[in-house]
């Protein structure tokens, strides 16, 4: 997406862009042209075809926030220097020229701000915490904590984004350009994921704890209420539930990937 072309479309879904944070900062600058530069080709494309265009905004546009829950008018606590900036600020210039496109060229724009979500299909080496602690777990490592492990996220299970998504996208009306705030009101701190994967994947692994990451947000939980008013949304899989399936996946990868090779089988998966 970082160079324009064309292409016959009626809708585009704008996901291009790393979004574990070891990713996204593996290549810094590529990561903010990836979020500017294509939101910009990808708007071009939208309204040169007369498209509508859905952006996968994020939560980290609200940065370590103050405000909790998170609420879409929140402004947000970003540094613009840090590691995380290259995400964070590129994709809150992304939102900025989705909503300048709006007003000056009428282009039919909706804006997510997503929130953490897992599941199956995600890379063993992702980096992300549900992940890691999975393929930790599974392979009878250490979960690896960052911090003291108090700091929370609110995962949702990527089936219920993944309705969102839709239903933001069908979603007829002047008023739903966004963004809306799409994710899991359930949280949980670190520890307690860490907690939940052990018990589910059923062998002692131990913690060990490492030095927090920089700028890393100590809360984060959506306000989902206006995505709920105008989209009839909220998710629907528990979290026990979601972990369950995502665990059964990375355990058959895992099984076929390490040549048939696990110290611990998932109980009751
Ligand atoms: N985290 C952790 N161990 C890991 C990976 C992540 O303790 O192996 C922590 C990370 O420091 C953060 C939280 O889990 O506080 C969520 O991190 P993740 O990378 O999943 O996404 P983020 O919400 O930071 O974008």
């Amino acid at each position: 997406v970082v160079e324009p072309f064309e292409a016959e479309v009626t809708r585009i879904f704008n996901l291009a862009c790393p979004a574990s944070p070891v990713a996204y900062q593996n290549d810094p600058v590529k990561t903010t042209m990836t979020c500017v530069l294509g939101a910009r080709n990808m708007l071009d494309l939208a309204t040169r075809r007369g498209a509508r265009i859905f952006q996968a905004s994020t939560s980290e546009v609200y940065g370590d926030p103050d405000v909790h829950p998170q609420t879409e008018d929140y402004r947000g606590n970003v540094s613009s220097i840090g590691p995380r900036a290259c995400y964070d600020e590129g994709k809150r210039c992304a939102e900025s020229l989705f909503f300048d496109y709006h007003r000056r060229h009428g282009t039919d724009i909706r804006v997510a701000r997503i929130f953490n979500t897992y599941g199956p299909y995600m890379r063993p080496d992702d980096g992300r915490v549900i992940s890691n602690f999975i393929v930790q777990a599974l392979l009878g490592s250490e979960l690896t904590i960052h911090g003291d492990g108090m700091q929370t996220r609110s995962p949702c299970y990527v089936d219920d984004m993944i309705d969102a998504f839709l239903l933001l996208m069908d979603a007829e009306g002047p008023n739903q350009t966004g963004p809306y705030n799409l994710g899991n009101t359930r949280e949980y701190s670190v520890r307690e994921i860490a907690d939940q994967v052990r018990s589910i994947v059923g062998h002692a692994v131990r913690l060990t704890f490492h030095p927090a990451n920089h700028d890393d947000p100590r809360k984060r939980r959506p306000d989902i209420s206006k995505a709920t008013r105008d989209l009839g949304w909220a998710p629907k899989v528990a979290f026990d539930t979601g972990l369950r399936a995502t665990i059964e996946y990375f355990s058959e990868r895992l099984r076929r990937e390490v040549n048939g090779w696990l110290p611990g089988s998932v109980s009751a998966a």
